[in-house]
Formats: C-alpha cells, structure tokens, sequence
C-alpha cells in the first residue's frame, strides 16, 4: 500500500442507486479534502450517471463524475454508504489494486471490506461518520460542507423521525449553525417533486396489496411499480423511493414492501418494520442488506414472485 500526498489522486465512491446518505456524506467528504489541500477529487457512483433531481444542486456536485470517468489507479479510495461490494458494481475491481480503501459506512450488514472501515453500526447516518472523521482531520464545517452531511443526515432519519440519540441533533445543530436553511433544503430535498409523479404515486399506492396473515399475524403490506409505470409518467426511477413512507404508515401491518422495477425484470425491494420483525436479516438472505427496520435486496421475476420470496422468511425472523 502507498503512503498519500494531497497531490495524488483520490476517488471517492458511493453505493449504486445513491440516496442523499449516500451522495452527501461523498461530497461532504470531498469538499472537507479539498480544504485540506487536495487537488485530484474525483467522486463517482456505479450504474447509470443519473443523480436524483433533488440532489443535482448539491455543493461538491462539481466532483462527480461518471463511473467510466473514476480514476483507474488511486493512491487512495474513500467508500461512503456501502455495506457490500456488491453495491460497488463495476468499480469494485478498483478494489483490488494497491490502493488504501477507506470505508465509511453505518450497516449492520457491513460484510468487511477495505483497508481501513469506519463503521458505526449505531450511526444514524454514514454523514455522522464522515463528520467525525472530517472533524478528527481538523476540517472546520463550513455551509457547504454542512449542507451535504445535514441532507444526508435528514435522509436517513425520516427528517429526525427515526433519531434514538441526543448527538444527531447535536450534530445537526452544529451543521445549522454554518447558516444553511433547514426549511429551504427540506423543501427542494423532500417536497419538491414533478406533476407526472405524484399521479405515478396514486397508481402504485392505489395498487397495494394488505396481508394480514404475513409475518406470524403482525401483517404485510406491499406495493410494486414497473418500468412502464415510469414511462408511462416520465419519470425517473428514483421518485419511487420515498414511496415507502406512505405504505408503512399502514396501521394494520408491522412489515412494508415496495417492489421497484429497475431494468426489464430486475426489481430494487425496500423493506420496513415497525419493530416486529428484523427485515435486514430477512434482506441479507436475498443477497441485500441494511438495518434492523430498513433493509433492501435486489430481486428477480415478478411482483409476486418477489413477494412469495418474502413471505416465509418474515415468518422466519420475527424480532
Ligand atoms: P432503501 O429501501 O433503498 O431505502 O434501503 C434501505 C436500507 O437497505 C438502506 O440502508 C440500504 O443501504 C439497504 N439496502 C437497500 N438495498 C440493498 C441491497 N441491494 N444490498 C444491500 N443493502 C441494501
Ligand atoms: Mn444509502
Ligand atoms: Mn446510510
């Protein structure tokens, strides 16, 4: 492995599909680099170089690039959100070069990778680690800095919804303080959405499906939405994600599912409890992975295929 000058080139990788976790702890990350005398910043994500509309004006937007576009021999490989190399895609390779890989991540289900792996399994947000270790380097938060760890941090909360430690407010009061905007954020992070999906969202809602006997009685409910249904719509796949908001909000089960098409038979699966099973366990024998109450897998065949998946393994991993 080689030692790391600020001169050397450094990329900066986050999971596929990437989340606000996922985007702004990376950028966060790279823009507290740059103040530390980093000039070669490349940030990138595998998969199509689609960044979610809310995310597009993220500060630090200027360091990403396309996975084709990631440099190819790093001195130095920072990983953001990812809990398998599966989630790497096709840059998982760059992996095995001499590279020192430093991972920073908040999954239960982190398999173990890396030279280096900062993972705090209680960490809220991957942000929260970024922001320790930005802080131990001696980076000062500055407002833009703030803005991608306090969008991160707002993401992977529910907006503080799912916070069980003091030091997340404490961490978001210290990111306040730079001077960004809550409110300004929240709304283009979380509020703002195209016309063509919120009537995409009547369809898929309207289309779920209530189980009562899933998960030992506790019940189910699931959803699914196709490529078609974005095509339909125009819309890009990401405004399926906070989908699942609406669906585990259902009073009469304790376990939701929304089943979202990302190529022709290719599903990405979001799964939620509210306590009564433990739905990581039940991701990672499907090959995906994530927390306790929010975990995610890829699947393949149809809706109620996926769900015939499913159904037993809730029985099987009951909290
Ligand atoms: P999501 O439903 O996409 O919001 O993801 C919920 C949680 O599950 C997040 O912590 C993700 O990192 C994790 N997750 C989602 N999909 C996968 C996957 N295919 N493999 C591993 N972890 C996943
Ligand atoms: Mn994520
Ligand atoms: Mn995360």
């Amino acid at each position: 492995m080689r030692g790391v000058d600020v001169d050397d080139e450094v990329q900066l990788i986050c999971h596929v599909n990437p989340d606000g976790d996922a985007l702004g702890s990376m950028l966060g990350f790279a823009l507290g680099l740059r103040r530390l005398g980093f000039t070669r910043l490349r940030a990138t994500f595998p998969g199509e170089f689609d960044v979610p509309e809310p995310y597009r004006e993220l500060p630090g937007s200027e360091f990403l690039v396309p996975e084709p576009g990631a440099y190819t021999d790093p001195a130095l490989i920072l990983i953001f959100d990812v809990a398998a190399e599966s989630r790497l895609g096709g840059l998982a390779d760059r992996l095995d070069g001499d590279a020192c890989v430093v991972v920073l991540d908040h999954h239960a289900s982190f398999t173990g990778f890396g030279t280096v792996s900062l993972v705090d399994p209680t960490a809220a947000a991957t942000s929260v680690v970024a922001d320790e270790l930005l802080s131990r380097l001696g980076v000062q938060l500055d407002a833009a800095i703030a803005e991608c760890l306090y969008v991160a941090l707002t993401t992977d909360t529910g907006s503080f919804k799912f916070v069980r430690s003091p030091s997340v407010h404490a961490l978001a009061a210290r990111l306040i303080a730079t001077g960004i905007s809550p409110a300004e954020i929240a709304r283009r992070t979380f509020d703002t959405r195209p016309f063509g999906a919120m009537k995409l969202a009547g369809e898929v809602l309207g289309r779920a499906l209530l189980d009562p006997a899933a998960a030992g009685g506790r019940g189910m409910v699931w959803t699914y939405a196709t490529g078609a249904d974005l095509e339909r719509h125009g819309q890009r796949p990401y405004v399926l994600d906070s989908l699942i908001d609406p669906v585990r909000g259902v009073a009469e089960a304790d376990v939701a599912v929304v089943i979202k098409e990302l190529t022709a038979g290719e599903w990405a699966v979001s799964l939620r409890s509210k306590g009564g099973v433990n739905v990581s366990a039940v991701a990672a024998h499907l090959g995906g992975g994530g927390h306790r109450l929010a975990a995610g897998f890829t699947a393949y065949g149809t809706p109620d295929e996926v769900v015939a998946q499913i159904r037993p393994l809730l029985d099987a991993n009951l909290a």
